[in-house]
């Protein structure tokens, strides 16, 4: 076939190709690949929960009760006992009225945005979201305004000019996906507030790790959300499980299973993730996962430091090692891999150009060993 040579030969060219790669998960944070065991810190699974036997032990109960899918999109007959019981319990986790669960973060971020953000309305959006939130706007017929990174005096700046819009939405991550650094939750939810605008937080990787029963990074920071604002997440990162959620009040979850085409249009999330995400959010009330957690992300925060490695500050699981150019960034990676180190390489259109970085993501199940393997093997690469 013709027809796409041209796309992947430019792909290889730029060193921008990508393949997937069969990987069999351990315990502990380790996984196989073509035989070779690897530390890997290429996860999600921040509480090591994805493997936990309570979350395996929810996921086939929910399974053995209700089936492995759903059987039906929700508004038909694919809301099972499961689903109300999972959607309950996360609206009293977020202390919001209500919370719908889709099948992935993905797919919330996508319904949320089109179903309320019609032509009247702007949706102002942080430079560095995640591409679900990016697709989510470029979907939505309001128009779309990117306000640089975490700069809230720009957002307040296009609020002021979009005064006049019909509904206003601000947009932004609690804590970034590629860079893991926290959002001015504060300053954003004041500019939200001051302008009568819509703040969504997508808290994907604050859910379960940042704050008091890891509540995430409105309780980190100890910012009240606004009315007007709405919680979504992830289930398929610290919960273990996978599907995504949105929580706000009552009303706008009706709009949404009325006019949220990626909700309506779908098979309900599968009976076995509710079950597994809602064992996983009981397990959030353990603090010492947490706590091993933030423990870990300090010790690797200062012994690549100590290895020279450019990393920004922080105190999230997420460490990003900024390299810049792709081409080094790709060999560290395979460097690292040759010692047994999975830490793949992120390149654009990930992350704005000339940002390349290799990606650390921490886990609790990760022992100081695994993070001091990881820090000698960065070591000279600076
Ligand atoms: C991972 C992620 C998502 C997507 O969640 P899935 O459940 O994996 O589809 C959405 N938003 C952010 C910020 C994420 O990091």
């Amino acid at each position: 076939m013709k027809d796409f040579e041209d796309t992947l030969a430019a792909l290889d060219r730029a060193g921008l190709r990508r393949s997937l790669r069969m990987v069999t998960p351990l315990n502990g944070g380790h996984v196989v690949i073509d035989g070779r065991e690897f530390v890997s810190f290429a996860g999600n699974d921040y509480l090591g929960l994805r493997r936990h036997p309570d979350v395996c032990e929810g996921a086939s109960d929910a399974m053995q009760k209700y089936g492995l899918g759903a059987g039906a999109s929700r508004l038909l007959a694919g809301t099972t006992p499961i689903h109300v019981a999972l959607e309950r319990a996360l609206a009293a986790f977020t202390g919001r009225e209500r919370a719908l669960v889709f099948p992935s973060g993905y797919q919330t971020n996508v319904g949320v945005l089109t179903a309320l953000a019609d032509e009247h309305d702007v949706l102002i959006v942080d430079a560095l979201c995640h591409a679900s939130l990016i697709d989510a706007a470029r979907l939505a017929k309001a128009t779309m305004r990117v306000y640089p990174h975490a700069k809230f005096t720009r957002l307040r700046e296009l609020l002021e000019r979009y005064a006049d819009r019909g509904k206003r939405f601000v947009v932004t991550e609690g804590v970034f996906s590629m860079d893991g650094d926290i959002a001015p939750l504060a300053e954003i939810a004041r500019a939200a507030r001051d302008y009568d605008a819509w703040l969504i937080l997508d808290d994907a990787h604050a859910f379960g790790v940042l704050g008091e029963g890891g509540r995430g990074t409105a309780d980190h920071l100890d910012v009240a959300l606004p009315q007007k604002s709405l919680h979504v997440a992830t289930l398929s990162k610290a919960a273990g499980s996978q599907g995504g959620f949105v929580a706000g009040d009552g009303e706008v979850m009706d709009v949404l299973i009325n006019r949220a085409r990626s909700f309506i249009y779908s098979t309900g999330l599968s009976p076995a993730c509710a079950g597994g995400a809602l064992a996983g959010l009981e397990l959030f009330k353990e603090g010492s996962r947490r706590q091993r957690l933030a423990e870990t992300a300090t010790l690797a925060r200062k012994l690549l430091r100590e290895a020279k490695a450019d990393l920004p500050e922080g105190e999230t699981p997420i460490i990003p090692l900024l390299i810049g150019d792709v081409d080094r960034t790709v060999k560290l990676s395979a460097r690292l891999f040759d010692e047994g180190i999975l830490a793949p390489p992120i390149r654009p259109p990930t992350v704005p150009k000339g940002t390349a970085r290799l990606r650390i993501s921490l886990s609790a199940d990760h022992t100081d060993d695994d993070v001091e393997r990881l820090a000698r093997a960065v070591a000279g690469a600076f």
